[in-house]
């Protein structure tokens, strides 16, 4: 994958909100074109996986009961500067302290249920588009 590419998730809490058509607004007006899209819901073993690196941590289990508890929509967007443009326009984990404007200023409930995830560097958006999309699912 190229390194302009960065891996989203619109994450369940967001969903239920209803929250779906305004974050994606807010990614295309950011300049942020969709390779690839689809609407799933993550197994156990999924969010274990995609989420391995936080294993030890002490919200693992939390993150893994909220990231399958209902459907998501996961996509690789393209533009120049993806993963640190995609990074800055989500804002700080926890939402009290995003910056205003930002998709979790804007969506997130709490630190754990963020409405959005965005890869934290060009290897992880790689790894993780390649998680949830074949070659000719991206466009
Ligand atoms: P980010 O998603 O901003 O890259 P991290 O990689 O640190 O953040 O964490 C991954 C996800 O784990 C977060 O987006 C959030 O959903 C959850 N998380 C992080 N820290 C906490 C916490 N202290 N309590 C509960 N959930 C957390």
């Amino acid at each position: 994958m190229a390194t302009n590419r960065t891996f989203t998730m619109i994450k369940p809490d967001a969903v239920e909100n209803g929250h779906i058509g305004a974050i994606l607004e807010k990614i295309t007006a950011a300049g942020f074109k969709i390779v690839a899209m689809k609407y799933t819901q993550l197994s156990r073993r999924d969010a274990e996986e995609f989420y391995a690196i936080h294993s030890e941590r002490p919200f693992f289990g939390e993150l893994v009961e909220f990231m399958t508890r209902g459907p998501i929509v996961a996509a690789i967007l393209e533009k120049d500067n993806a993963v640190e443009d995609f990074r800055a326009l989500i804002g700080a984990t926890n939402p009290e302290e995003a910056a205003e404007g930002t998709i979790r200023k804007l969506f997130a409930t709490s630190i754990g249920e963020n409405a959005v995830h965005g890869s934290d560097s060009d290897e992880n958006a790689a790894i993780e588009g390649a998680f949830h999309f074949s070659g000719r699912e991206v466009f």
